[in-house]
């Protein structure tokens, strides 16, 4: 096969190239060499892609060095001469890794994709050939059963363990023939991952469904005007991105487009063609299957819970099929409210409601049920309005102040800003990436150019942030008007820079909190986010600077549960079809398509008219990202944000300070502890479900009985 032979090919020229340190020219690479820039963020302006390849194979052999020195040392393996040498190894490689992984997804091209096939299957085989090597692993085992005997701090422990059990994890117990053949599997896996991105990529790029005005004229204005093609007036051009998508589905009155766009980003990379996914979803399946079986595990499912807050699938399960079951519930009535105006509009018997339509009837019954519309709301979310809100919130809740800067920057459209803390204090810098364009990848999200961390002197690292969106641009005079998603897709992002600037952990080892963590910090900012006090804070007319109105807040926040049975129905879809297909014990040949239809609408009765929020040929965040098994980790955070939320509530004052300051605590040590102690030392107590099934209307009263039913969650 085509794919296994490029596997092949790149671990040979890995074997059969030796890249020696000296050899590199260091001088001459922006990521090598120090380079005075303001609070020390990346020389972007002197950055290019060419730079890359030559610096990971200098920062991977700089990093081999470092644990040959851990391994070759003679005496006896301690806290100091181990783990904390090895916390301290590989800073410039992950420091590399950090500006290039960001990159890839911003500032995504050929050449980029070229060093991207290149460089992730060495350093998967980078990074195996030190958790499988037995020299290091004798050490740190070493310490890990003498950790008692040895004096260490709660966190040095926790640290011990950790490193111990990654080892573990990652094959450290292994004979030679297994260690062998999982490396083999690890690279085939990291590239069969690149590749399901280009092709999404790709595939995303290639549809574009062009129409003329008479064709779209019943579109609101500033939708047409954001597809308008400037050269020619009269050429309006929609693409499966969402930001182009869901408008269109929502307003235009064209049912025949409506579903030709709309099959055709259900139908990306399972079409006839180079970018179909299915072979490469079907070997990444039995891989991840081969592989945690090798590690002693029964299902992948369990291999990657076992390591987060749930623990356990059945843990998740529990809590997605519950909240599911009402959800259904739900869209199957929101379902029954729209057919009465489809059948309106398509009286005859054999016109069926379908899935392309429910955005457009949504947004009829939006209209009309809660007098909302987005040309209502969206005047008073200017861009640069809904950032100044988030600026506000954290201003309100932890004294937080931004300043913009000036500093090299990797496209003309971002912006930065200096984070300083109440006490003025340099906290971090904080980039803001807004609109698409061709090389981002869709979508939304938050990460670093430079983690939080302590150097080998005790000093602090402040972070370099950076939130990417691909939010509707300004067109002519008019600035980029955001939609209400979009508000608190901001504020949502924005929650994991805090959560990043927060971050004060003593150890590299101890950053990285647990997958159903992660979502905590960003969603319980989109609870701030309409809050009435704020909205007249930064809801500020763009034209005539009037404030929000009591009136229309009103409409947005009787509206909040409006179509919540389908956005949780369509979630909750794709989290357990993800939890599913992770879940075999052995792996047989299957087909794509079916396994989704048996799982969704035969096995749980889901309603033929919604689709999952993603098919498996698309669904990159579990073929190509960090949530296999952990699409669920939206949800299990849901349930740490809305009852986190009804804490600052239950004061009366949904800024209180002192909350606040408990809950940056809590952000401030994640990973520290594992995730549920910190929480419980935060709420006092268990998360309940309560307060998420409340938000989104998905709550029933039980009916009273003799014995009172236990609330919330039990996991
Ligand atoms: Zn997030």
């Amino acid at each position: 096969m085509k794919r296994t032979l490029s596997v092949l090919t790149l671990i040979m020229i890995a074997l059969t190239t030796t890249f020696c340190k000296e050899e590199i020219k260091k001088e001459a690479n922006p990521l090598l060499t120090k380079i005075d820039t303001p609070y020390g963020v990346p020389a972007f302006d002197l950055i290019e892609p060419k730079h890359y390849e030559p610096a990971f194979h200098y920062a991977m052999a700089l990093h081999n060095e470092e644990i040959a020195a851990i391994t070759d040392n003679q005496d006896k393996p301690t806290f100091n001469n181990t783990i904390l040498e090895l916390d301290h190894s590989g800073s410039l490689l992950a420091e590399i890794s950090d500006i290039f992984g960001m990159m890839c997804a911003a500032m995504n091209n050929e050449e980029m994709q070229e060093v991207q096939e290149k460089v992730m299957p060495l350093l998967t085989a980078h990074y195996d050939a030190i958790s499988m090597n037995d020299k290091l692993f004798k050490r740190i085992k070493a310490v890990y059963d003498s950790r008692r005997e040895l004096n260490l701090n709660e966190e040095q422990t926790r640290l011990v363990k950790k490193m111990y059990d990654n080892a573990v994890r990652q094959g450290a117990l292994l004979d030679e023939a297994n260690k062998r053949r999982l490396k083999v599997i690890n690279e085939e896996l990291s590239l069969l991952s690149v590749k399901f991105d280009n092709n999404l990529l790709a595939e995303t790029n290639d549809f574009k469904l062009e129409l003329k005005l008479s064709e779209c004229k019943e579109l609101p204005k500033a939708v047409r005007d954001a597809a308008k093609v400037e050269k020619d007036e009269e050429k309006y051009i929609f693409t499966l991105h969402k930001p182009s998508l869901i408008p269109f589905l929502t307003y235009s009155k064209n049912r025949e487009l409506r579903e030709q766009i709309y099959k055709a980003y259900l139908n990306r990379c399972s079409n006839d063609n180079d970018y179909n996914n299915s072979a490469i979803i079907k070997d990444i399946v039995r891989l991840r299957i081969e592989k945690v079986k090798l590690l002693g595990y029964n299902t992948y499912a369990d291999y990657v819970i076992s390591d987060q807050m749930a623990q356990s699938p059945k843990a998740v399960y529990n809590l997605l099929e519950d909240i599911f079951k009402q959800a259904n519930k739900k869209a199957k009535e929101e379902l029954a409210e729209m057919n009465t105006l489809f059948k309106r509009d398509y009286p005859d018997e054999k016109d069926k409601f379908a899935s392309w339509d429910w955005w457009y009837y949504a947004e009829k019954v939006r209209k009309q049920k809660y007098h909302l519309d987005e040309e209502m709301t969206s005047p008073y979310f200017s861009l640069d309005n809904v950032r100044q809100g988030a600026f506000i919130l954290a201003n309100r809740l932890y004294g937080l102040t931004f300043r913009p800067i000036v500093v090299p920057l990797y496209h003309n459209e971002a912006s930065v800003y200096e984070v300083l803390d109440a006490d003025e204090t340099h906290l971090g810098v904080l980039y803001f990436d807004f609109h698409p364009r061709e090389s981002k990848s869709p979508g939304a999200w938050c990460g670093y150019f430079r983690r939080p961390s302590y150097d080998r002197t005790g000093k602090r690292i402040t972070p370099v942030v950076s939130i990417v969106c691909n939010f509707t641009r300004p067109s002519g005079n008019t600035p980029a008007l955001l939609s209400i998603d979009e508000v608190t897709t901001l504020f949502h992002e924005f929650g994991h820079a805090l959560h990043f600037l927060f971050s004060d952990v003593p150890y590299n080892g101890l950053l990285d909190v647990e997958g159903d963590f992660v979502e905590l910090p960003s969603q319980i900012m989109e609870n701030w986010a309409l809050e009435k006090e704020l909205l007249k804070n930064y809801a500020i007319h763009h034209r005539n600077n009037s404030i929000i109105s009591d009136n229309i807040i009103e409409r947005i926040h009787n509206s909040a549960q409006f179509n919540q049975g389908f956005m949780t129905t369509e979630l909750l879809a794709a989290a357990l079809v993800d939890l599913d297909i992770h879940s075999f014990s052995k792996y047989e040949d299957f087909d794509i398509s079916k396994f989704k239809k048996e799982a969704l609408y035969k096995k749980r009765g889901m309603i033929a008219e919604i689709e999952p929020r993603y098919h498996l040929p698309y669904f990159a965040h579990i073929f190509a990202g960090g949530y296999s098994s952990g699409y669920y980790f939206y949800t299990w955070a849901e349930v740490l944000d809305k009852d986190a939320f009804a804490a600052f509530k239950e004061t009366g004052d949904t800024f209180d300070r002192n909350t606040a300051k408990a809950f940056r605590k809590l952000l401030s040590s994640g990973g520290k502890k594992d995730g549920m102690t910190l929480y419980r030392e935060f709420r006092g107590g268990e998360p309940s479900r309560i307060p998420l099934l409340k938000a989104r209307g998905l709550w029933t009263e039980p009916e009273p009985t003799p014995e009172p039913s236990p609330e919330g969650t039990e996991e």
